[in-house]
């Protein structure tokens, strides 16, 4: 390894925190949350040490842990996971950062604050370690759904301890046969005559499902009460604990651990398959009406997309600043005006062209990511708490059509920016001694659970932008219209902007045309090119988040108030975004027209192509 540049030499930033305030007090306006009622006892002072804390804690303390816990999974021992020792002097720590129920009310316990405010505080956790951030954001999940559709009895007994991290939380969804098919969950739950059910099923692919931080684990467990009818009307949720109180004391609740998934990626937390009543004695608790169980899930399974979201997001992005430090440092090669001449000292890699459009393209996907998760945030504090019906009902549309896109476009654009993190170190990348191949392995996870990107791309167009005739695509409009037009004001990439303002014009017309085929019987034909449309409105979407950027770096540049201490830093700052909204918009938005004509003219190679042709 000499001559390289070893990973441990450099400080590593996990996420921008100019770029974090940028977007929180310079184009969101994340105080203005605070005139809500809700909010009310905020404001600049506690966001910035709440975000404080989170970065400390993510850089000093977590992402010293990665590494160690990547090369030293857990281990299933006599029927029961043992983490890295790691794990037990973090999680305390951990629990004290009060994230799990930091946007919970106070009367349960938490802070109130929004979730605009917590999404980017917890994107530092996951890239300090997503291993350990994973267990916070599945355990407020999980809480959260107790608080929401639980007895009394069970936010006495397992919301208050899981909001103070005291017992961690599941979703256990998934069944061998029954993954992005829910309708088709298995898991029985019969009645008793004390008010409890008996659980009993199979259950895989648990995340946190086991491990040795708590003395309890809360599942929270799609099954079907004996007599259910088929299908997702059948499904009932109910809150399953490992260990259940008997008397004065506590047993075993009959979960068992049946086997660890041995995983490419987040490899510092357990994934398990988990067997429910085995011995006839598994309890568990209905939460909310029976046969409302998917219904009730949602609200965990739309936090938890969002949170799949920051974390491909903060995944690219610890990468991508390891990319730039590793390009700023590593000599190699000459200009290709001075190739010829071997006497002259090698530059720094950064100092060509093609590492710096790989640097760009990283910052691109990176920071318009954050863009987008901040919106979709913020859109969920407005949804929750706005002072008007009509206020609460646009953000909610608005969130609706976000919530896949914003799951989905850092899992697969993420996915590349990782890939290109690990080719900016060239064969070092390849190396394991590097982060990059780990930080790779993990994003790929992201497109997978809380549903993959297929999934969401049926989901985008079958049910989110026909939903109320398209309601959600015109205020998505009426956005893109307004930050093009502050764009013109700024007087920024005149021919961007049009660009922009077509594009999102042309979709509108694309899906009525969609809309009315399945209005017509033929749903096959609406879908058949969801995933691609997925993608054009992402690259929309994305394009609206960089031109929002753009305007405002604009406006900050043109109104001459950089002092002159912040003047060289602040400049590249927003010299920096311009720069990175331009690429995105003359790269990716030409991309545009050549999906749509894909779903437009519904190209059928794939609809014919037969399973024996293969
Ligand atoms: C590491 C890890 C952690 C996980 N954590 C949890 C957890 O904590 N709790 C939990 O409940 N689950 C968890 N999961 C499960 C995860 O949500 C599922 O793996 C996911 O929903 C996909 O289901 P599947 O694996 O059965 O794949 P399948 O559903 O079999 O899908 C296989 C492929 O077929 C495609 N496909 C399937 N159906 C359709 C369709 N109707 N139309 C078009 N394409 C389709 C999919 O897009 C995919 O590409 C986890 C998974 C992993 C790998």
């Amino acid at each position: 390894m000499s001559g390289c540049i070893m990973p441990d030499t450099m400080a590593n930033p996990l996420v921008c925190d100019r770029n974090i305030d940028f977007l929180l007090y310079e184009v969101l306006d994340a105080p203005s949350l605070c005139t809500l009622p809700t909010f009310a006892e905020h404001g600049r002072e506690t966001f910035d040490l709440v975000l404080q804390n989170s970065r400390r804690f993510a850089r000093e303390v977590l992402f010293p842990t990665y590494k160690p816990m990547d090369a030293e999974p857990p281990q299933l021992e006599n029927g029961r996971i043992v983490l890295h020792p790691a794990w037990r002097k973090i999680y305390p720590q951990l629990c004290s950062l009060d994230l799990i129920a930091a946007s919970r009310p106070f009367a349960v316990g938490g802070q109130q604050l929004p979730l605009l405010l917590t999404t980017l505080a917890s994107a530092y956790l996951m890239a300090g370690n997503l291993n350990v951030a994973g267990i916070l954001g599945l355990t407020a999940g999980a809480a959260h759904l107790i608080e929401a559709f639980g007895s009394d009895e069970l936010r006495q007994e397992f919301m208050t301890r899981m909001y103070r991290g005291e017992w961690t939380g599941t979703m256990a969804l998934t069944e061998p046969h029954a993954g992005s098919s829910l309708a088709d969950v298995k898991t029985r739950a019969t009645p008793t005559a004390d008010g409890h059910y008996l659980i009993q099923g199979a259950k895989i692919f648990i995340s946190g499902g086991d491990h040795d931080l708590t003395d309890n684990i809360v599942h929270m467990t799609l099954a079907r009460i004996d007599g259910a009818p088929a299908g997702l009307k059948g499904i009932s949720l109910f809150a399953v604990p490992r260990r259940r109180r008997h008397g004065d004391g506590w047993v075993d609740n009959d979960v068992a651990v049946t086997g660890m998934i041995h995983k490419i990626g987040w490899r510092g937390a357990p994934s398990l398959a988990l067997q429910f009543g085995e011995q006839g004695d598994c309890n568990g608790w209905l939460c909310g009406e029976p046969g409302r169980g998917l219904s009730c899930m949602f609200q965990m399974m739309n936090e938890a997309r969002l949170m799949v979201g920051t974390n491909g997001v903060a995944t690219a992005s610890v990468a991508y600043h390891q990319a730039v430090q590793y390009a700023r440092e590593r000599p190699q090669g000459r200009p290709l005006s001075s190739k010829a001449d071997a006497s002259r000292p090698q530059v720094p890699i950064v100092e060509h062209a093609d590492v710096r459009r790989m640097l760009l393209r990283q910052k691109a996907i990176v920071e318009g990511g954050l863009a987008l998760l901040a919106t979709a945030a913020k859109q969920a504090d407005l949804f929750g708490h706005a002072g008007t019906a009509a206020e609460r009902h646009r953000a909610g549309l608005l969130l609706d059509l976000l919530t896949p896109i914003a799951k989905s476009f850092p899992a697969e654009y993420g996915f590349e920016s990782n890939a290109l993190a690990l080719q900016v170190h060239g064969g070092y990348g390849y190396s394991s001694e590097f982060l990059p191949e780990a930080w790779l392995r993990d994003q790929k996870l992201n497109s997978l659970h809380e549903g993959t990107t297929g999934i969401h791309g049926i989901d985008l167009l079958g049910r989110k932008v026909v939903a109320e005739g398209g309601a959600a695509l015109v205020i998505l409009q009426e956005e893109i219209l307004a930050t093009v037009a502050r764009a013109q004001r700024a007087a920024i990439f005149p021919t961007l902007c049009e660009r922009l303002a077509e594009t999102m014009a042309s979709v509108l017309p694309l899906t009525m045309q969609l809309a009315s085929k399945g209005l017509q019987g033929d749903v096959e034909g609406m879908l058949l090119h969801s995933a691609d449309y997925l993608q054009l409105l992402s690259i929309v979407v994305v394009s609206w988040q960089w031109l929002l950027q753009a305007a405002v770096a604009a406006e900050k540049l043109a109104a001459g108030t950089l002092t002159t201490d912040m003047q060289t830093t602040e400049r590249d700052f927003y010299e920096g975004k311009l720069c990175a909204a331009q690429y995105w918009l003359a790269t990716e938005l030409p991309r545009v027209p050549q999906l749509l004509a894909l779903c437009q003219q519904g190209e059928d190679s794939y609809a014919r192509m037969k399973p024996e042709w293969f």
